[in-house]
């Protein structure tokens, strides 16, 4: 019997919902089964915000796909009347020498990417609620901001819909495996089993459970978000005076944050990049503690004194890391006809989310994608090393 889809995409978080529709959108029959809710708090893509920036410090290899991506977040903005990008403008914030700063100059030259270098007494003027060290400098990206996650988790489950995708949630899959001959693949859920030629591994946090057999040894960490509200009001921090930061101490330590997006009570979001605890999506500590608060509040302090005026509230989020922090995507190396995976977004992938949908659309119906994925096989030398 021929499958009864195309394609089924497990998990439809921010990668998954945006790879169902663009596998819609080109014609395919989807099913997408998703653990919760449409747009739930319990993975990876919730909290409000998340940056979005093309100097990019990790590795110039992820420019080309940053460009498309914008293009991408634009058309789905168009296409759903739903808010997704604010471009306030973005501030890697340093030593010369930092990776951040370091690292977004050499890719903002390789790829002629606008941009500006701030000094000092610069950023002070340009910007003053930041109240950098005399050495410390700033690449300044006008076309940084930021994105809002549920926003565009629920722009891609809108057009999925739209576009023919049976979603199905609180459906969570309990397994799968590949039809004899290699004709597809069959998943089950408590509810039913179904066929289809193709299956798209999102898992986001799961991805240890789910994708035993990939090599990459993931670490899944508990990451917290905290929001301030500042001294003197939020005037100073709205989007059209504020920009988006990233800013590392001489120990290599990175904290960022955003305007304040959420009207004069909703105060400014604020992270660490890294620094986060492990855990498991079943045992993660949902509790954020005093002491992290103060941690947080610490690290404002000398640089954007007027920010943790009052402590309003925190929120716990994972982030899916591999080895090199740099992503899976991929035909299965085990399954390579029938399975495609996006995982180990490492902390940075959202502003990434709507070209994702697009490489995984390529690599389920086709086999293959013309956007530059080298860097994301599992089987890199630096992915298999815990
Ligand atoms: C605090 C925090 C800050 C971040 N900041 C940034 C930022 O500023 N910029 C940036 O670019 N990125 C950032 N990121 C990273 C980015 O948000 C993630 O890379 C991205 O959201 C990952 O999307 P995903 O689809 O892989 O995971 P998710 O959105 O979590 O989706 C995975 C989905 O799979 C589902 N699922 C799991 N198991 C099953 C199953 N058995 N059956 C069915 N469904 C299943 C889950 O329920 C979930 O919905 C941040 C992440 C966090 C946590």
């Amino acid at each position: 019997m021929a499958p009864t889809y195309d394609v089924i995409v497990l998990g439809l978080g921010g990668m998954g919902s945006a790879a169902a529709h663009h596998l819609a959108a080109r014609g395919a029959r989807v099913l997408g089964l998703e653990k919760f809710g449409p747009v739930h708090h319990r993975g990876s893509s919730h909290g409000g915000s998340r940056i979005t920036r093309q100097s990019y410090f990790e590795d110039p290899a992820y420019v080309p796909l940053l460009l498309r991506s914008y293009e991408l977040y634009e058309q789905l903005e168009r296409d759903t009347g739903r808010e997704v990008a604010t471009l306030c403008g973005g501030v890697m914030l340093g030593r010369p020498d930092s990776r951040t700063v370091g690292g977004s100059l050499a890719s903002a030259r390789q790829w002629d990417l606008p941009h500006e270098m701030l000094d000092a007494k610069e950023i002070r003027r340009r910007f003053p609620t930041l109240t950098p060290h005399d050495d410390e400098v700033a690449l300044y990206e006008a076309r940084a901001g930021l994105l809002r996650p549920e926003n565009t988790v629920a722009a891609h489950v809108q057009l999925a819909t739209q576009g023919g995708a049976d979603l199905h949630f609180e459906e969570p899959v309990t397994r799968w495996e590949e039809l004899p001959g290699g004709a597809g693949v069959r998943v089950h859920t408590h509810e039913n089993t179904y066929t289809a030629g193709q299956l798209v591994i999102c898992p986001g946090a799961w991805a240890p459970q789910l994708l035993t057999d990939l090599g990459v040894p993931f670490t899944i960490e508990r990451q917290i978000m905290y929001w301030f509200a500042p001294d003197g009001g939020t005037a100073p921090y709205v989007p059209e005076r504020h920009p988006i930061y990233i800013w590392e101490d001489a120990a290599g330590v990175q904290i960022y944050g955003f305007p304040a997006i959420d009207g004069p009570e909703g105060g400014a979001k604020v992270a660490f990049f890294r620094k986060g605890t492990v855990c498991t999506p079943e045992t993660i500590d949902r509790t954020v503690y005093d002491h992290e608060v103060r941690a947080m509040a610490d690290q404002l302090g000398p640089r954007l004194p007027t920010l943790p005026g009052r402590f309003l509230k925190a929120a716990t989020c994972m982030y899916s890391n591999t080895p090199d922090e740099h992503f899976v995507i991929t035909r299965h190396p085990a399954h390579p006809e029938n399975v495609t995976v996006a995982c180990g977004f490492s902390g940075h992938g959202f502003k990434f989310v709507p070209v994702v949908g697009e490489i995984v659309a390529d690599l389920a119906l086709t086999g293959t994608t013309p956007h530059p994925i080298d860097l994301f096989d599992p089987r890199r030398p630096a992915a298999a090393v815990a």
